[in-house]
């Protein structure tokens, strides 16, 4: 099967995860006037999905916004051991509201860079509550940052936000640059000969504290292309924290079965058979070099809503899928790392 097929049915995972994002969005799961600037044909999804799509969106952007509003040093050592701070925060409630002023908090620059970034709206959700980083990189296969460009360029909505007079198109169609937001295409099992050289010409800068973001992106390439890029980040940035999202468990009846619709569809996993746990999810970072990883499972992560917060979620459709949804949560998970080199000024203290 030749890899152009297959890379076409990963490109169309997007597809899916943005109408379940919409679904979610739609019953009031999420807060979020982009998402359905990118979905032609809505549809509702079921409850399962629904809160799956739910708490994946809510624990990636508790840490964005944790991220963008402290001292990467006080908040990625805090988060890396304290993994039920990844929706407790009550700040990334979708009921909840962020002032401008937040932003302003945090004073040091820092980047954010989306890898396999989709149609994902993080960026302007953000931006919209006050909350942007010095910059922030999206990256993702050129067929799908040139449908995400076209939207972005024709709405106001996106334009606005951007903010940018001189926001320009480049490369065909493809990307997209702005003071604060590029657009990137490429191929992430590249990453150190094409993507690197891309954001640095965008003025990338390894010495910011930079999060990246990768959400169901790095199971779909090989391990040894993902570890590049887990080794170039822990080798090359001065400060970082990293979060992964993607599947777990393959070995088990549902991780089986789950893998087996995936394939029906010709949707393959390679990353899930190299990080299969939540040990080894942890394992992928520390192994090469990162200070502290920490993996929790969905399950995890839903048990730590608040109360409030899950009776909120509770109201808002019927959910008798108990045992389906631990199951389900069960198999997948949020990895995070974090990674700095000391400073010059402890270096000099050290000597
Ligand atoms: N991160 C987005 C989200 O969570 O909504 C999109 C997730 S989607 C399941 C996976 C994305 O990863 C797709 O947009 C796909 O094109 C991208 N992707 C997968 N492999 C890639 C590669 N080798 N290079 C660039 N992008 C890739």
């Amino acid at each position: 099967e030749p890899q152009v097929a297959r890379d076409d049915v990963i490109k169309g995972t997007d597809d899916d995860a943005i109408i379940s994002k919409l679904s979610a969005v739609n019953l009031g799961y999420l807060d979020d006037p982009f998402v359905k600037h990118f979905v032609k044909r809505p549809s509702r999804r079921p409850p399962l999905i629904n809160r799956g799509s739910y708490l994946r969106t809510r624990s990636l952007d508790t840490f964005t916004e944790q991220f963008i509003k402290s001292d990467i040093t006080q908040s990625s050592r805090t988060t890396a051991t304290a993994p039920a701070s990844a929706t407790t925060q009550s700040a990334s409630s979708p009921t909840s509201t962020t002032t401008p002023a937040a932003a302003a908090t945090a004073g040091i620059k820092k980047q954010i860079v989306s890898l396999g970034c989709g149609s994902d709206t993080r960026y302007f959700k953000f931006k919209a509550k006050g909350l942007s980083a010095h910059k922030y990189f999206e990256i993702d296969f050129p067929e799908s940052t040139a449908k995400k460009a076209v939207v972005i360029k024709k709405n106001k909505a996106f334009t606005d936000i951007i903010g940018d007079p001189d926001l320009k198109l480049g490369l065909g169609g493809t990307e997209l640059y702005s003071k604060d937001y590029c657009l990137l295409s490429g191929d992430l099992r590249d990453f150190t000969e094409s993507i690197v050289p891309k954001l640095n010409a965008q003025g990338f800068d390894t010495s910011l504290p930079t999060l990246f973001l990768s959400e169901c992106v790095l199971i779909y390439i090989q391990p040894g292309d993902s570890d590049a890029i887990v080794n170039w980040v822990g080798t090359n940035m001065d400060a970082s924290l990293f979060v992964v999202y993607e599947q777990i468990n393959p070995a088990d009846a549902f991780g089986a079965m789950m893998l087996r619709n995936l394939r029906a569809r010709q949707i393959e996993l390679p990353g899930i058979h190299a990080y299969p746990s939540l040990k080894s999810q942890e394992e992928r970072f520390t192994s090469r070099g990162w200070q502290a990883a920490h993996a929790v499972n969905m399950n995890k992560l839903h048990e730590s809503l608040s109360e409030q917060e899950m009776k909120r979620i509770s109201s808002l459709e019927i959910f008798d899928e108990v045992e389906e949804w631990q199951l389900l949560a069960d198999h997948y998970c949020v990895a995070w790392a974090y990674q700095a080199k000391p400073r010059q000024s402890e270096l000099h203290r050290a000597q």
